[in-house]
């Protein structure tokens, strides 16, 4: 597996794989092309789709900026969900043409290159990490640095006080979202709202969700947020970590970090054995994954055993399977803010369950991976990002919708 740097990239929203990955392409592209003065792009599939609401065209054009650059769009089924085929010009002579898959994540794979980055984990399976854990006596943060290096840690510090600025901001912004949808930003109202002898247990979903919120509503116009794994799943992991670090004195920096290098740790095993691509999987390969790894996060900020943590991650991507993808009018917006909330929510109670269960469970966490990836892949292509199924195809903007 690649380093766990792979997975928490810090950049602007709203999507890894239809901003981060084609920015990333357009630079490369241009870094093998320094004589070109114009670029052509073509989108693909996914890309073609929602790239207009995923503000793919605007983050392209960033990228080749001052260069002018033409894109269009195409659907071919024979290619990857996330094809861009980028094609660099010098006075209208063809200089090189790549074609580039935009992998999730903000990841990105140059058709016949090799991945880019080293792979420094000998092992694959959360099986084969816990039989090594267990031989060496290690913890599952301490097999985390062992193949990163402690070095690991001051990027997670970075990781943590980019996702914590993200909630900061997101809970004292108040307005309208980008886009047609107009959807209004939640987080400040949730995060401010109180009521009359609340609950104890609905003021702290009403906190969790509005960090959740916070970090959706930034990621949906376009600020800075931390792939967890994805730019569309990035609220969940943010808002369990700060809820519980606020809640609970005993959660010292330390073991924020620890909870980081785990949450790392599952979602990199996911994105190796499966995707965390709602193009190629749905929504149960971003959200779904989030969660399982803000589920392995809260076990590891409450000190549980490595079996634990394992039933966490798998309860909570377990519960996701089958979850599809179906923005409306292909905005990072409806429904994913609202889903980082319940995903958060859910996160907490799998580990909550997983410290009462773990010695009477029957599923592992690899074969949960293995069922999500099967299930991705024979899902029908309206449910992965193309806004062609779902809510997307159902939603109507209706005034009255509140009315009774
Ligand atoms: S529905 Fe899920 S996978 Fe699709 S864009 Fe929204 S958060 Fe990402």
């Amino acid at each position: 597996m690649q380093s766990i740097r792979q997975l928490y990239k810090i950049g602007y929203g709203p999507s890894s794989s239809h901003t981060m990955g084609p920015a990333r392409a357009i630079i490369e592209v241009r870094k093998r092309a320094l004589d070109a003065n114009r670029l052509e792009v073509v989108l693909f599939n996914s890309l073609a789709l929602t790239g207009q609401g995923h503000l793919t065209i605007d983050c392209i054009k960033d990228a080749s900026f001052p260069l002018p650059v033409d894109v269009s769009n195409r659907l071919d089924k024979e290619r990857h969900p996330n094809t861009l085929i980028i094609r660099s010009y010098k006075d209208e002579i063809l200089l090189n043409e790549y074609e580039v898959y935009s992998v999730g994540g903000g990841d990105i794979v140059f058709k016949d290159e090799k991945v880019e980055f080293p792979l420094i984990y000998p092992h694959h399976k959360f099986k084969e990490i816990k039989a090594y854990c267990r031989e060496q006596h290690l913890t599952l943060h301490d097999y985390v640095y062992r193949f990163e290096g402690e070095d690991i840690k001051k990027f997670l510090n970075q990781v943590y006080l980019s996702m914590n600025e993200a909630i900061n901001r997101g809970i004292t912004t108040a307005g309208v979202l980008p886009g047609p949808l107009k959807v209004t930003r939640k987080a400040p109202f949730l995060y401010n709202k109180t009521i009359h002898h609340e609950p104890s247990e609905v003021k702290e979903s009403r906190l969790v969700s509005s960090y959740a919120f916070a970090v959706s509503e930034e990621n949906a116009s376009g600020g800075i947020i931390v792939t967890a794994p994805t730019c569309g799943a990035c609220g969940v992991l943010p808002a369990v970590i700060r809820y519980m670090a606020e809640k609970h004195p005993f959660i010292t920096s330390e073991r924020v970090i620890n909870a980081l290098a785990v949450a790392g740790l599952i979602g990199n095993l996911i994105k190796t054995n499966a995707s965390i691509s709602g193009a190629v999987c749905g929504c149960q390969a971003e959200i779904g994954s989030a969660c399982s790894m803000a589920a392995a996060a809260h076990a590891t900020l409450l000190n549980l055993s490595i079996n634990q943590i394992e039933y966490a991650s798998e309860i909570a991507l377990e519960h996701h399977l089958g979850l599809t993808c179906d923005p409306v009018n292909g905005f990072v917006q409806i429904p994913c803010i609202e889903r980082n909330a319940v995903a958060a929510l859910r996160a907490i109670d799998a580990c909550g369950l997983a410290y009462f269960l773990t010695d009477t469970r029957k599923i592992s966490f690899d074969v949960v991976v293995k069922t999500m990836y099967e299930t991705g892949l024979d899902m029908n292509d309206s449910y992965k990002e193309t806004s062609k199924g779902g809510l997307a195809t159902n939603y109507i903007d209706e005034d009255d919708v509140n009315c009774w």
